[in-house]
């Protein structure tokens, strides 16, 4: 949420949309729409922290709105306040049920209505920095494991669609129970940081994620890239760590601190499972251990491999045969 929140007020009324707007323009931005399918284009469209949704509107009502609202994931977590002249217990009800957070009635008082929005921003920013915080790896603010889990799942499924691209890198830290053993643990959680931080100088786009996977192990998912091209990101994210100069006089692979890579790329089918990715790209980092570490290993796979494996144990094929 920025500093200023953003309210969608929806009133077919536009009387009722400008007392309500008096009212809240000098804290937040202000939306409007006066009508059901205006109101859910513009939510889809500014993503509000708000909504003010009047019940009674011609056409699709604000019940059909909220439901609507609520079965969209892209604003499904946007707090709903329903606004009506209808004071009976049971508007209210099905207003609760539908998913709405609060209700205000009309004739509006002011200080109410400032009181309430408040409160409800206030929820709302906590429940999206405990979200944030449920991804994020609290040592070096990369992603976390089930924010991994939820790109590539997202990825997968959106690429799937047009058989586009999906590459992923997985690195670990080259002997880094070493490092830890010379120059201590807290050293080497200054290390981890460090190398999160170069892993990130090195990727650029902004569908980009990167992820701390395990304890000096960190993954990204590059979607619509080119095997190439993952490459060459996974060669500048090693020679990024290797030019932070950390001095690591118990390595074999370098005198300074330095990383493993493994990539895998292959094209999204429907149904493909993210573990595949993930599969494949260890592997090639256990191929650039082997190698000597310090190394880029990477495979282009086929992406029949990210099928499940039928009953006979073969994988099927983008069909299903
Ligand atoms: P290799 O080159 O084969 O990867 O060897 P390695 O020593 O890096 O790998 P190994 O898996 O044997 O050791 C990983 C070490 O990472 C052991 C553990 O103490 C350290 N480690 C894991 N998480 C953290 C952390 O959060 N902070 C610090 N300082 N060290 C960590
Ligand atoms: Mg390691
Ligand atoms: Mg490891």
């Amino acid at each position: 949420m920025s500093e200023r929140p953003s309210i969608l007020i929806v009133d077919d009324e536009v009387s009722n949309i400008e007392i309500l707007s008096a009212v809240l323009e000098e804290d937040h931005d202000i939306y409007f729409a006066t009508s059901g399918a205006e109101a859910l284009e513009i939510a889809r469209t500014t993503l509000p922290d708000l909504i003010l949704l009047d019940v009674l509107m011609p056409g699709m009502d604000g019940y059909e709105v909220c439901a609507a609202i609520k079965a969209d994931p892209l604003i499904a977590d946007v707090p709903v306040i329903f606004t009506t002249a209808l004071g009976d217990q049971e508007a209210e009800v099905k207003g609760l049920m539908l998913g709405a957070i609060d209700y205000i009635t009309k004739p509006i008082l002011p200080i109410v209505v400032k009181a309430r929005v408040r409160n409800h921003l206030d929820m709302k920013r906590m429940r999206d920095e405990l979200a944030e915080m449920a991804v994020t790896d609290a040592l070096t603010g990369l992603g976390n494991r089930r924010r991994l889990e939820k790109a590539l799942n997202q990825e997968t499924a959106r690429l799937s669609r047009t058989g586009g691209q999906l590459s992923v890198i997985i690195l670990d830290i080259d002997f880094f129970k070493k490092f830890n053993d010379l120059y201590g643990h807290t050293a080497g959680d200054r290390c981890l940081m460090m190398v999160a931080a170069a892993l990130n100088r090195a990727v650029h786009h902004a569908s980009d994620v990167t992820i701390r996977y395990g304890g000096e192990e960190f993954a990204c998912v590059l979607p619509e890239i080119e095997h190439l091209e993952a490459m060459e990101i996974a060669l500048g994210i090693r020679d990024r760590v290797q030019a932070l100069g950390i001095p690591h006089s118990g390595s074999d692979a370098s005198p300074y601190v330095s990383v493993s890579l493994g990539v895998a790329t292959a094209p999204c089918l429907p149904g493909s499972q993210p573990e595949a990715w993930i599969k494949a790209a260890d592997k090639q980092l256990y191929v650039a251990k082997a190698a000597g570490r310090n190394l880029v290993e990477g495979i282009i796979f086929d992406a029949k491999e990210t099928l499940p494996a039928s009953p006979a144990g073969r994988t099927i094929d983008a069909g299903g045969s």
